[in-house]
């Protein structure tokens, strides 16, 4: 069974929306089918995920999927059995109880969905993100940051092991972390959705979705991550960026 690498992208999931939705005041009319990314992170201390994609059980069970995506105007993302996170694992010979840690960077259904899968690990995330989703709003689903988990929030940057350290990013939501992730010869920034495609990187655009409308937070956060790549000469990868997520995977 071949061992992971230090970092990789597990596809688990492909939405099709409309492109404004990740580039604001851009792209309305165009669709886009961007990928759903789980990050699986090897460190000397444990293994860690950024993110954990969607519910399944919501996609996979009509009654269920209608009560959770019949209100949204592009459905529920594509998604089948062989892509939830624990079907992942099981290709490198992985259960769920070998994640130690899971890294939320924000609650929205497609990052914190599959959370009931992980109940042994230590679950991170900022305690503003937290607050914000049991608060509940557009793109929260109700209950998935409520599950009885080993949560742990932060209020701020942090080392969450050696190697990798938590960044906040707010403006997509209240409480967005992003991770800067050095081992070994791998050296690499992972926004989430502070940067769903490479355009809001390179032209420093505001994903269409901000809290309370703060652009220019959610501008700060690229700008930030712009930096903390540059100084680290690290690789900074966007979220939700098909060509990119395939470049990375090497597919
Ligand atoms: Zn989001």
């Amino acid at each position: 069974m071949r061992r992971p690498p230090a970092v990789t992208p597990l596809l688990t999931g492909v939405s099709r929306y409309d492109k404004s939705l990740s580039t604001r005041g851009r792209g309305a009319g165009t669709f886009i089918d961007a990928p759903i990314i789980a990050w699986l992170i090897e460190t000397a201390d444990g293994r860690i995920l950024y993110d954990v994609g969607c519910d399944f059980a919501k996609i996979a069970d009509p009654a269920a999927c209608a009560r959770h995506y019949g209100g949204n105007p592009f459905g529920a993302p594509a998604m089948h059995a062989g892509q939830t996170v624990p079907a992942h694992l099981r290709r490198f010979g992985l259960g769920p109880r070998d994640v130690d840690l899971v890294f939320i960077g924000h609650g929205h259904f497609d990052h914190a969905g599959g959370l009931a899968d992980f109940p042994h690990a230590e679950i991170h995330i900022h305690a503003d993100e937290l607050a914000a989703a049991r608060h509940g709003g557009e793109a929260y689903f109700p209950g998935e940051c409520e599950l009885p988990l080993r949560w742990r929030t932060a209020g701020g940057d942090y080392q969450v092991c050696p190697g990798v350290q938590a960044l906040c990013t707010p403006g997509h939501t209240a409480g967005h972390m992003s991770l800067l992730v050095e081992i070994g010869s791998t050296a690499v920034v992972i926004a989430g959705d502070a940067a769903d495609l490479q355009e809001n990187i390179d032209d420093e655009v505001a994903p269409g979705l901000c809290w309370c409308d703060r652009t220019d937070l959610a501008i700060a956060s690229i700008r930030r991550l712009k930096a903390e790549a540059r100084s680290a000469r690290a690789q900074l990868l966007p979220n939700h960026d098909m060509r990119r997520y395939r470049e990375i995977a090497g597919s």
